[in-house]
């Protein structure tokens, strides 16, 4: 499962990133403390590479922290096909429970959809090598799928509200 390049979707296109990433507003849920928590996608930035996955990190928006990191392949006969809790990066205690939560959502075929149509566009970006989202990728540390967007990203998610 080759899955390196990872590189969060809001940070190439943080305009749509914000308005098209869905959050899970949780409130007095068991076994999860209430919060609002984004789904925020990364894709594989490797050009050329047709990996056909996306991580969802699951960010607290209270915590500022990413609290799971869920792996999926848009092909469902895919060797590993998730959703999957990803085993190269940390999760939290409330993994297990957002990644139940996650699987619902994934149940929506608008949502799967709409994030497959994201890929698409990551990939049509990377492969384009006049495509401004490659001094974003120049001027990065390098993919890294666990960084939370910009303060104002997060700001400008939190009044939409979605
Ligand atoms: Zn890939």
């Amino acid at each position: 499962m080759k899955h390196t390049g990872l590189f969060p979707f809001v940070h190439l296109f943080p305009r749509q990133g914000v308005a098209e990433t869905r959050s899970l507003t949780i409130r007095g849920f068991p076994d999860l403390p209430d919060d609002d928590y984004g789904l925020m996608e990364s894709y594989c930035v490797e050009a050329g590479c047709n990996c056909r996955r996306v991580m969802l990190n699951v960010a607290s928006r209270r915590r500022q922290t990413i609290v799971a990191s869920i792996s999926y392949a848009f092909d469902r006969d895919d060797e590993y096909p998730g959703p999957f809790m990803d085993p190269l990066n940390p999760q939290s205690r409330y993994a297990g429970v957002l990644l139940e939560l996650v699987e619902q959502v994934l149940a929506d075929p608008a949502y799967v959809a709409r994030l497959e149509a994201h890929y698409y566009q990551v990939k049509g970006a990377v492969n384009d090598p006049t495509h401004p989202c490659h001094q974003v990728l120049a001027q990065s540390d390098g993919p890294d799928g666990l960084r939370l967007p910009n303060r104002q990203a997060r700001r400008a998610r939190a009044r939409k509200g979605r």
